[in-house]
């Protein structure tokens, strides 16, 4: 699937998921399955091999709960400080080719950008701060401040509270598939997979959905016109109002 097959004169809002779906999911990856065990078993005196025996059944079951996403959770569990830990390979952190030239595109059409991430605050602010994403984006929406985490039907609906949107008109990207269930069950309309999370691992499918293979456009998007454009350019108004009182 390719950005250009969508049916954009149908989308107003584009919900953008960070870790690899935006940002190349190499980061994590590498941090969680190379970096932190070799910490971990230098400082307990164990093989790598033993460290990540041990590491991976407890990353496993917390997957799909705000707890895996939680630094704070993972500092108690493993007595590590996971911050310093991460800027060491921070210089991996980066954006998916094309994708910072889709948000341009997408704001350009009067479409509003919004992230929405599972990431915890303190992950968030490091991928921040080494992609400049922010300037890229209308609005950052973290599920720790929502209190569930996207793989659950629930968060949609909360996040209705704090970036109102027709899900008829909406458009999620995200690499996860029990995200993207989550998202189909609160109606929201457009819904796009991610082929390849990890730059460095060859391409996936992902049932259920069809998966983007980049974010490449080969046209301009369409504008938006009549009462939707005039409904995102009143939200970013009311925002760019917000943040000066
Ligand atoms: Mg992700």
């Amino acid at each position: 699937m390719t950005l250009d097959e969508l049916p954009w004169p149908r989308i107003e809002t584009v919900f953008l998921d960070m870790d690899g779906t935006l940002l190349d999911l190499h980061f994590d990856n590498h941090f969680w399955q190379e970096h932190l065990p070799r910490h971990y078993a230098r400082r307990h005196g164990l093989t790598l091999d033993d460290a990540k025996a041990l590491l991976e059944p407890r990353f496993a079951a917390a997957e799909g709960t705000l707890a895996w996403y939680c630094l704070d959770h993972w500092a108690r569990t493993l007595d590590v400080d996971l911050v310093p830990l991460k800027e060491e390979v921070a210089h991996l952190i980066a954006l998916h080719p094309h994708a910072a030239a889709f948000l341009r595109a997408l704001r350009r059409s009067g479409r509003r950008a919004v992230l929405v991430t599972n990431a915890h605050p303190d992950s968030l602010a490091l991928k921040l701060g080494h992609t400049r994403l922010a300037r890229l984006l209308d609005h950052i929406v973290c599920a720790h401040h929502l209190g569930l985490p996207k793989e659950t039907p629930d968060f949609w609906q909360r996040l209705q509270a704090v970036e109102p949107c027709s899900p008829a008109a909406t458009l999620l990207v995200d690499d996860n598939p029990a995200v993207l269930r989550a998202a189909q069950a609160h109606g929201i309309a457009h819904l796009l997979a991610v082929a390849r999370p990890d730059r460095r691992r060859p391409p996936r499918a992902v049932p259920g959905f069809p998966a983007l293979r980049h974010f490449r456009l080969r046209r301009p998007l369409p504008p938006l016109r009549g009462r939707a454009q005039r409904s995102q350019r009143l939200k970013r108004l009311r925002q760019y109002r917000s943040r000066l009182s």
